[in-house]
């Protein structure tokens, strides 16, 4: 499957992403589909959205000039950002680390700086889009997962981010995958959610669950403060526990992806974020991901388990501003009859 082609009938025009996070920004410039400027800035000397916008406003206007170009050839600007996002006011309704922020309307203050088309996404539906554009695994149809300390997630369909009614789309971390008394209680209240399990402290306490149900001996039972990097790397050297808890978490992922697998049939399925234990580069990494693949095979229909492929995200961290950015061409594409989408 192809990713969604956009308007090339001209010469590409710049698009800025801008992905907003707890401690630092991150700025790109696009032209067409090459990130031709990017930049970083920290969000501590920024009191306001605006003192944010406005510096991104002079990355773009000198990263246009370095190009040859004038702040006319910018189309439009699109900014990522963690949180709950109302699409219809892109108002940030509920965030984790943006705190003094809450409320604000960006979308309105992006405009009012940048004078361009603004468009505003959840950074992990900014990630699912960046991945699904312009990662290894491209393709229209693509979920994406960021372990991390909480579970994010993005659903992409017909190369297009799902942000859902209430700005809820795609929030995978939160679907039920243990029922019953013993069910574990999630950071958001509810009992039995995929984060509390396979969210950074979900990993450590299977691991301190099994130090405490048995006296095999384990490298982990020497630790004070476990970690899932200071599991990863026993795993790495067989520690059985270390070993057991990353197994764990790989079903408790696989279930979960099962159940997306059954809902939005995507082509590929992506994980992101810190907590990947090695990746494809480990062997604990390799382990993981085939436990959470044959959990899903065990659990779905043939027709979308046997193909669905299960792999690691390719962009890092510059994932959620190149989605960003893509999410801005897409509203102004839209918007503008001129432009097809074939
Ligand atoms: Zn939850």
């Amino acid at each position: 499957m192809k990713p969604t082609n956009y308007c090339t009938s001209e010469s590409p025009s710049f698009v800025m992403g801008i992905d907003l996070g707890g401690t630092s920004v991150k700025l790109g410039l696009l032209r067409g589909e090459e990130l031709v400027a990017r930049d970083q800035i920290s969000t501590a000397h920024c009191d306001e959205p605006s003192d944010v916008f406005r510096r991104a406003r002079e990355f773009s206007v000198a990263a246009l000039h370095r190009h040859g170009a004038t702040f006319d050839a910018l189309e439009s600007v699109g900014l990522a950002m963690a949180g709950v996002i109302d699409e219809a006011t892109a108002t940030l309704m509920e965030t984790a680390n943006l705190h003094a922020w809450h409320g604000i309307g960006f979308h309105q203050e992006l405009a009012r700086v940048f004078q361009k088309p603004v468009a505003v996404i959840n950074d992990a539906n900014a990630a699912a889009l960046g991945e699904s554009s312009f990662g290894e695994h491209r393709t229209d149809s693509l979920s994406f997962l960021t372990l991390g300390t909480g579970i994010g997630g993005g659903i992409i369909v017909a190369g297009r981010a799902i942000n859902g009614s209430h700005g809820c789309g795609g929030e995978i971390g939160h679907v039920t995958i243990e029922h019953g008394p013993d069910a574990r209680q999630c950071g958001c209240g509810r009992a039995g959610h995929l984060e509390a399990y396979a969210g950074a402290a979900g990993i450590v306490k299977t691991a301190l669950e099994q130090l405490e149900a048995t006296d095999q001996p384990s490298s982990l039972g020497a630790v004070d403060e476990l970690t899932p990097e200071i599991i990863s790397a026993a795993a790495e050297c067989g520690d059985a526990i270390a070993m057991e808890t990353v197994r764990r978490t790989g079903v408790h992922l696989g279930r979960a992806i099962a159940m997306l697998a059954h809902i939005a049939d995507p082509a590929v399925v992506l994980l992101g974020g810190a907590v990947n234990f090695g990746g494809n580069q480990t062997r604990t990494g390799r382990a993981f991901l085939r436990t959470i693949r044959s959990e899903m095979v065990r659990l779905s229909l043939v027709q979308t388990g046997e193909t669905l492929k299960i792999d690691f995200a390719t962009l890092g961290n510059d994932a959620g501003m190149l989605g960003a950015a893509q999410h801005a061409r897409q509203l102004t594409h839209q918007a503008d009859p001129s432009c097809s989408n074939e």
